[in-house]
């Protein structure tokens, strides 16, 4: 009798088989070459785009036709992309949407960024998101994105992946001398204007400027075309030069730079793909700059996701409104998973468990429900359903302790469009370090949860 009345979350190895554990091990290959690839929101869109090529997906420009059938994606600046396919069902059932994120918390270089101290010739930083600033020093680093040239060429930067690169580095004080630093707190011990990253040593044997600063500014030219002027007009970035690892004697989770949010990211990518001859529309949004608010062009602020829908709706026949109002969207972005190490920050029962499946959060923001979007009851038991019908595995979870703190999505800015909106995801563990943990099995039940969410009637 209390078998059914009651209700216990169990972890995905109780609750499926040896068949779908050996399954979310496999995904993980498929995954961890993804985060390897995808580092950057540019390098994530160029990956995704390469994922689609193969299942006949073209790119659309506004004022394309649009129609039943149809397998399409808008790249919005290289950094953002909307892909959509059209299903049999048209605009009737409204649009199934996935909204996740591939911006990722790291070290941008600013605009005038190259000084030499010292010797040591270094780039300034001003980082991105919110990162935790004493777990950039030491350790290694490597540098990715673009610089555009007044020709506006494009030159692709990516050092300190491969083995053979060199890597980038941040110093922080030796223990000997840091008993002053050791008694700040942990926000104070590296300061802002401290993450300055070492670029060279080796001055310039010209006679006229023998600086570290002239030597390494011409090894830049020679290499990449490109002056210290073209900085300006730069978008680099500082990230772990770590690559995604098994973690654990039984190889049971992933570590890696970029879990937050390409670990929602890739699996609604693969449920799409998975998805295609489901008879509902779907929109996949891979967003930018969620980790700083969501603004600017290429955030989910921006009108164009309300764009697209409209020329989708126009296609289809159908009033925006009408179809936004049938539409239903995972916000997918990660959660904090329970971590028994610092118990004193969670509310058990209201957490995420590392293991126990894909996760809902009903609600994000904080204290007093703020800066929230609360899905309906309605909704969720709708969902219920799905992952019921699919035996997914998934959990209820809320980020903390009621007042520890809190964190918000993209969730809100979607469901004030009138769009049924929950969010979705994995737990971590040390979310936003420069090295996350994901389990394998969260990672997989939340792609057949999104394919559930794709497919279910
Ligand atoms: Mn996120
Ligand atoms: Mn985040």
């Amino acid at each position: 009798m209390s078998e059914n009345l009651t209700y216990k979350k169990e972890t995905v190895y109780k609750k499926t088989d040896a068949e779908n554990i050996s399954a979310a091990f496999d995904y993980a290959e498929g995954y961890k070459s993804f985060l390897n690839s995808a580092k950057t929101e540019r390098e994530a869109v160029k990956t995704a785009i390469a994922m689609l090529k193969p299942y006949g997906f073209k790119e659309y420009s506004f004022g394309d036709e649009i129609k039943i059938g149809d397998r399409l994606y808008y790249n919005n600046r290289n950094k953002n992309l909307f892909v959509f396919v059209i299903g049999s069902d048209g605009a009737s059932d409204g649009l199934r949407i996935v909204a996740s994120h591939i911006d990722a918390p790291r070290l941008d270089i600013k605009q005038c960024p190259v000084y030499e101290d010292s010797g040591l010739l270094y780039f300034k930083t001003h980082y991105y998101g919110g990162i935790r600033k004493y777990q950039w020093v030491a350790t290694p680093l490597a540098l990715h994105g673009v610089v555009v040239t007044k020709e506006l060429r494009c030159v692709d930067i990516c050092i300190g992946e491969d083995d053979n690169d060199p890597i980038f580095y941040i110093t922080d004080l030796l223990p000997h001398l840091g008993r002053e630093q050791s008694k700040l707190p942990l926000s104070e011990g590296i300061k802002g204007e401290q993450l300055n990253v070492i670029l060279g040593n080796i001055p310039s044997s010209e006679d006229d400027d023998d600086s570290v600063k002239a030597a390494i500014l011409k090894l830049i030219n020679e290499k990449y075309g490109i002056t210290e002027e073209d900085f300006l007009s730069s978008e680099l970035c500082v990230v772990p030069a770590l690559k995604a690892r098994d973690v654990g004697f039984d190889r049971s989770l992933i570590g890696s730079y970029g879990h937050d949010d390409r670990v929602c990211a890739y699996p609604s990518l693969t449920a799409l793909t998975e998805s295609l001859d489901s008879k509902h529309s779907m929109l996949c949004i891979l967003a930018d700059k969620e980790e700083t608010g969501s603004d600017g062009a290429s955030g989910m602020q921006s009108d164009l996701m309300l764009d697209i829908i409209n020329e989708i709706a126009n296609a289809l026949k159908i009033s925006p409104a009408l179809l936004r109002a049938k539409s239903k969207c995972l916000s997918a972005d990660v959660c904090a998973g329970f971590d028994p190490t610092f118990p004193e920050v969670f509310e058990k029962m209201n957490s995420a468990i590392v293991g126990c499946g894909a996760v809902f959060t009903k609600y994000t923001g904080s204290g007093g429900k703020y800066d929230t979007n609360d899905a309906n009851a309605e909704f969720v038991a709708w969902l219920r359903a799905a992952m019921e019908k699919s035996g997914v595995v998934w959990q209820a979870a809320e980020l903390g302790k009621v007042d520890a703190g809190g964190g918000g999505t993209v969730a809100k800015y979607i469901s004030k469009h009138n769009i049924e909106t929950i969010d979705l995801g994995v737990p971590l563990l040390a979310m936003h370090a420069p090295y996350e943990l994901a389990a394998k099995v969260d990672v997989y039940e939340t792609h057949r949860a999104i394919k559930a969410f794709y497919n279910f009637d």
